[in-house]
């Protein structure tokens, strides 16, 4: 199993290098060089199973042999066992036809749990193979920032340096971060927004010396493994609600695209389903995209929903890579005319493609309250911002005859003040977080300066 950038000008590598190294040398990102396609016997064959043996089957033929199957399945096993709920991603009927796929059960209770649980498993096998320390640098929005930690922390290989925009995280995603007191874990507030964070940690890793010398690796969602261990809940829900003889489609509160690229990845592995519908909130880059307006930055406006809140979409350029025909050479000079402009426009060709599978919508602060508050009165259920903006999304787009699956990304007690704000409810704590008030915190403030950032990493890891 060989992976490529999508710029074309890396090596190309097997999954383990591909996971290590996270962001490709020529800028890219890294897809698999061939998507491997399930057969509608071994997806039929996945129902009734549960999440982990979903998950081997799954991702196994993505993995190559990196990993022998009792190293894979034990590295599942270890990354799930600490979840909340034994059917880890479990569904919940909104409405008629539509059902919430529920990935907050995890440490962070964030769906980001899924991907980086897996990943630290699959980083120690690796590293102690090999003999390795590794210096994982992160930008976090808000919530990637403390899966990561919860998935590396107290690990002997690794040093965790987490970079998040100071004063626009909510508290309970702060305290996440920085209420661990594992010696490997560094929470770095950034004088900054959420792109700084990004750019810094995307410069850090085009300092090749830099790169080197700390043996950097990336966790951040451009990491490919990320997205691999995305890919498997979209099999999981949609093989409950009847694939592979019934389609389904996907409403996913997108931000860095990609959540909703694991679905795309699904699709193409054999999976039907019908539409991915990308649901932003006012940061809505990749709605105006979609609906012909090309890819141009704004400024970021801070929204109740905050890991949504980017203008860059670092995912997106694996959508683009496919959409414009696996020309490494034309993703490039996209993202050339990006830093350059500031933007760019999408090819009529390819924005056709992109809309053979994606359609978007957005939701406002408004909508996206209003969203809490009717889901709450119809159906009961408490939903996190972000999983409101693609109620709202996905109830102007579902149609009658497909189930439609939104995907629930935070637990609402991430964001206590905006949920209980727009519905008069106030959402608490699962009992084994609820100390996390009284936790005493940790952190370094930084300025938004390379120079800066990588001599303090310098100075902390271990040697
Ligand atoms: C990260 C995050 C998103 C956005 O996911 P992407 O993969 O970046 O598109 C949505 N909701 C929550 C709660 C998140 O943490």
């Amino acid at each position: 199993m060989k992976y490529v950038s999508t710029r074309g000008k890396a090596p190309e590598l097997d999954f383990e290098a591909a996971m290590l190294t996270g962001l490709a040398r020529d800028g890219g990102l890294y897809v698999p060089a061939t998507i491997p396609r399930m057969e509608t016997d071994q997806i039929a064959a996945l129902s009734g199973l549960s999440y982990e043996e979903t998950a081997f089957r799954v991702m196994r033929p993505l993995v190559g042999d990196s990993f022998s199957d009792d190293e894979f399945r034990g590295a599942i096993a270890r990354a799930y066992a600490g979840f909340g709920h034994v059917a880890r991603a479990p569904l919940k009927q909104l409405a008629p036809n539509h059902f919430l796929l529920e990935l907050f059960h995890g440490p962070t209770l964030a769906f980001k749990d899924f991907a980086m649980q897996l990943i630290g498993q699959l980083f120690e096998l690796a590293l102690k193979r090999r003999g390795e320390r590794v210096t994982i640098v992160g930008a976090t929005s808000g919530d990637t920032g403390s899966a990561a930690i919860e998935a590396f922390r107290g690990l002997d290989a690794v040093d965790v340096f987490i970079l998040f925009p100071d004063g626009r995280v909510s508290e309970v995603q702060r305290r996440q971060m920085t209420t661990v007191t594992d010696a490997n874990v560094h929470a770095l507030a950034v004088k900054g927004d959420f792109d700084d964070c990004q750019a810094r940690v995307k410069d850090m890793f085009n300092d090749f010396a830099f790169r080197d010398e700390v043996r950097l690796a990336g966790v951040n969602s451009i990491n490919w493994a990320r997205v691999l261990a995305q890919v498997v809940y979209y099999f999981y829900a949609a093989v409950s609600l009847g694939a592979p003889h019934r389609p389904v489609s996907f409403t996913v509160p997108t931000g860095n695209f990609g959540d909703i690229f694991a679905g795309f990845i699904a699709k193409r592995m054999g999976l039907p389903i019908d539409r991915l519908v990308v649901a932003t909130n006012q940061n809505d880059i990749l709605h105006r995209c979609l609906s012909g307006q090309g890819y141009v930055k704004g400024e970021t406006r801070p929204s109740i929903s905050p890991s949504m809140d980017i203008q860059v979409s670092s995912n997106f350029e694996r959508a683009l890579f496919y959409a414009y025909g696996c020309d490494g050479a034309a993703v490039a000079q996209l993202m050339e005319e990006l830093s350059a402009q500031g933007g760019f426009g999408v090819s009529q060709g390819a924005l056709e493609a992109l809309r053979e599978d994606f359609d978007s919508g957005s939701a406002s602060e408004d909508e996206t309250r209003a969203a809490i508050a009717a889901t709450l009165r119809e159906s009961g259920e408490l939903i996190c911002p972000h999983t409101a903006v693609a109620v709202k999304v996905a109830n102007q787009l579902r149609a009658a005859a497909v189930p439609m699956i939104t995907l629930a990304t935070a637990h609402p007690a991430k964001f206590p003040a905006a949920v209980e704000q727009a519905s008069g409810v106030h959402p608490p704590l699962p009992p084994r977080m609820a100390d996390l008030y009284d936790r005493p915190e940790r952190l370094t403030r930084i300025a938004n300066d390379l120079g800066a950032i990588e001599d303090h990493i310098r100075g902390q890891i271990a040697k």
